[in-house]
């Protein structure tokens, strides 16, 4: 493997998964002069559409995931279940940046957590479950209510069960599939919110500002930029996410999710709920809200450039439109401080993302109204 440290204008990033992430990856390498090649087994991949090179085949087949990599000069990922063999393959014949270990921490939620504990982070109370035994052990220990995910392959809300009283912990057991689990801590958050992080190959963190998050149905829905904190607990919730990409010397950039919870008269609380070791979709304000978006910040840090400023220069509302919430794409269009991103997927089916929207505000006069 003989690839440049530094991957100059001209140089092609190798983006594992087709959809949205790499599309606005692929878009924002453009912009820098880069090009990329889309890997993707899926039929319907929009990354495809903006990128000049793809290869469409499995995420097994070593022989594509060879010639893919030997043809890029770095390989990143727009999804974190990359299978450990699939890494492994590709590491062998291109730099894969972020690297496996941040992989392998981040797809297990029970790896995720003992990383995070061992650094001194605040998470929700949890409990690994291996079987049933384990299960009612873990439920005698941590208490209701809690929360039954799987340790792998969970996404928006997907893999979890609530468990509201013990009597309920085998029908929540049974309703992920008896996988490998993990149980949690409910926690009676006041606010969810987000950083993105990113890190360079040269250790260098810029983090931006902590933006507010609401679901819908468990898919993100909204996000505020910025986070109804005060300064204080901003700036921690920035220093935890730059501790986890240090201690896992990560390149590029991470979605960090923390609750923010009041309890009591002592002062608000963070707890990590999890890490994604990937552009993020509460990050998509940043395109245009700040100097440099997470996408291009991403495409700086995994070539090897000085990252960019991540300073916001207005407030902004992020909106996903999913399924059909599409439709209105016309009204959106026609407002005028309002930046529209559709995704070029044919199908709007429910609960999936086809596009985003984000209003801009004057600092200071975002408003906060829905809950
Ligand atoms: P996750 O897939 O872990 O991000 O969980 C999806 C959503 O479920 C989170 O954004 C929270 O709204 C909620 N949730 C997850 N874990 C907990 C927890 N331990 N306590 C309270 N709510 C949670």
């Amino acid at each position: 493997m003989s690839k440049p440290a530094i991957i100059a204008p001209g140089g092609r990033i190798g983006i594992l998964g087709g959809g949205q992430l790499g599309r606005m990856l692929a878009m924002a390498a453009a912009e820098l002069g880069l090009n990329c090649h889309i890997y993707c087994p899926d039929a319907e991949a929009s990354a495809m559409d903006v990128a000049s090179h793809a290869t469409r085949a499995a995420y097994d087949d070593a022989d594509a995931l060879a010639r893919f990599a030997d043809s890029v000069d770095v390989v990143t990922y727009e999804f974190e279940n990359v299978p450990a063999e699939t890494a492994r393959i590709l590491a062998e014949h291109a730099p894969v940046r972020p690297g496996v270990v941040a992989l392998a921490t981040a797809q297990d939620r029970i790896v995720e957590k003992n990383f995070l504990s061992s650094h001194n982070i605040a998470t929700a109370p949890y409990a690994d479950v291996a079987d049933e035994a384990a299960l009612l052990k873990a439920v005698a220990e941590i208490g209701t209510p809690s929360i039954l995910k799987t340790r792998r392959f969970g996404y928006d809300g997907k893999g979890q069960a609530k468990i509201a009283s013990p009597a309920d912990a085998l029908a929540a057991y049974d309703a992920i599939g008896r996988a490998p689990a993990i149980l949690e801590g409910f926690v009676p958050f006041e606010l969810e919110i987000s950083v993105i992080v990113a890190r360079g190959i040269d250790g260098e963190i810029a983090a931006y500002d902590p933006v507010e998050n609401i679901h819908k149905d468990h898919i993100l829905d909204r996000s505020f930029a910025p986070a109804r904190i005060d300064k204080g607990l901003a700036d921690e919730a920035r220093a935890i996410a730059a501790h986890i990409v240090a201690d896992l010397d990560y390149v590029g950039v991470m979605g960090v999710e923390l609750f923010v919870l009041r309890e009591g008269t002592a002062g608000p609380r963070l707890l990590v709920n999890e890490i994604a070791p990937r552009v993020h979709n509460s990050g998509h304000w940043t395109q245009d809200a700040c100097h440099v978006s997470q996408f291009e910040q991403h495409i700086r840090a995994i070539c090897g450039w000085p990252l960019g400023s991540p300073e916001r220069h207005c407030d902004a509302v992020m909106e996903n439109l999913i399924g059909d919430d599409v439709d209105g794409w016309a009204a959106l269009a026609a407002e005028p401080a309002t930046a529209l991103h559709l995704y070029g997927k044919a199908e709007a089916r429910p609960g999936r993302k086809m596009g985003h929207f984000t209003r801009l505000y004057p600092f200071g006069s975002a408003p906060h109204t829905i809950r």
